[in-house]
């Protein structure tokens, strides 16, 4: 997709907007009013983010934060495999960071922009005899959104090798924060409130790259013999609790296949929700509820979601 706004959408947006932000933005990249987020979702649902923009470097992305006022809320984004954004939308400004997708190797110390994909990275890093961040070729998110889950799976995960981040805050300036910083737990990182992670630096180790390779394809093939990928959805709805796994409980309750709208819980996984074709946000998050609710009822085990619920939910 370009960078550049096409000239007949600024003048459209010059015509409708008096905003002085807004008409300042639409210089730093790809700017969009009423965007659908369900374009944007892996899930493939939620209504339209007021404002959206792609900014077309990291300078642009500061500007852009410099230039927002501060009653207008942000979402950063990055590939949408773990967000449900309500059917009525999100009412502020989503920035999705696509564009931050550089990657600089260092001997064993890597630094990769926001919007560099996951599996991508976890190819580069192959490439280059590195090892640590194999399972990364199996999560469908970007590197911003990896280390915002703190993302992880098959004994490994992003806080095992992330030294340092830097991020955007939301006056603009530019911040470095050590991993330590971060209270990097379990698919949780604390960063700074209404920030941007614009890059991340890892300290990975030496391996053979045929090795690592069949590590990342040995994964892969485990993970799509065991989940619904064919299908939309967003990875683990529930995080597991401790000591037991969300999918057994949510089986055990007797809810696998149970279908709400056009949102079913997975027959194959049941801490997977897939879009059937139709789901509405609110279908989704009635069976988050439900899966909730029954659990609770017959196991006393609160279930906490994965999934990240944007904004406002009745
Ligand atoms: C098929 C499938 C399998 C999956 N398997 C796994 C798995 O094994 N392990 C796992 O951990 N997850 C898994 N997931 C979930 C998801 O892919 C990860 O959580 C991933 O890290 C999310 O990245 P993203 O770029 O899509 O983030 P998004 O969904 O875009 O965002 C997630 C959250 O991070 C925030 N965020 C995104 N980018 C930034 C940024 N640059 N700065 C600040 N905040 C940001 C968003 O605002 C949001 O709150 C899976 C999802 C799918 C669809």
């Amino acid at each position: 997709m370009s960078a550049a706004q096409p000239m007949h959408e600024i003048t459209q947006l010059m015509q409708q907007h008096t905003d002085a932000w807004v008409m300042a933005v639409s210089a730093f990249g790809v700017l969009r009013e009423d965007e659908p987020m369900s374009r944007h979702t892996t899930l493939g649902v939620g209504g339209p983010a007021r404002w959206f923009i792609r900014p077309k470097n990291r300078d642009a992305l500061m500007a852009t934060m410099a230039a927002v006022p501060l009653g207008v809320e942000i979402l950063p984004l990055g590939r949408g495999s773990n967000m449900l954004v309500p059917d009525g939308g999100f009412d502020g400004l989503v920035i999705d960071l696509s564009e931050l997708n550089d990657s600089k190797f260092d001997g064993c110390v890597v630094s990769a922009g926001a919007g560099v994909r996951m599996g991508r990275f976890s190819r580069l890093c192959a490439d280059h005899g590195l090892s640590g961040c194999e399972f990364m070729a199996t999560v469908p998110g970007d590197i911003g959104g990896g280390v915002a889950m703190n993302a992880g799976c098959f004994a490994q995960q992003v806080s095992d090798s992330l030294t340092s981040i830097e991020v955007v805050l939301r006056s603009g300036e530019l911040k470095e924060i050590n991993a330590a910083d971060l209270n990097l737990v379990y698919r949780h990182a604390t960063l700074p409130a209404q920030s941007l992670l614009v890059s991340a630096t890892f300290e990975l180790h030496p391996d053979s790259p045929i090795q690592i390779r069949e590590r990342m394809r040995t994964m892969r093939s485990r993970r799509s013999a065991t989940q619904p990928l064919s299908q939309p959805n967003c990875g683990s709805v529930f995080k597991n609790p401790e000591g037991d796994h969300a999918a057994r409980l949510i089986e055990a309750a007797g809810l696998k296949g149970f279908q709400i709208g056009g949102a079913r819980i997975s027959s194959q996984h049941a801490n997977f929700i897939v879009n059937e074709g139709e789901a509405s946000s609110a279908d989704i998050v009635e069976l988050i509820r439900r899966a909730q609710r029954v659990v609770q009822e017959e196991f006393d085990i609160k279930l906490e979601p994965e999934v990240r619920l944007i904004g406002e939910w009745t």
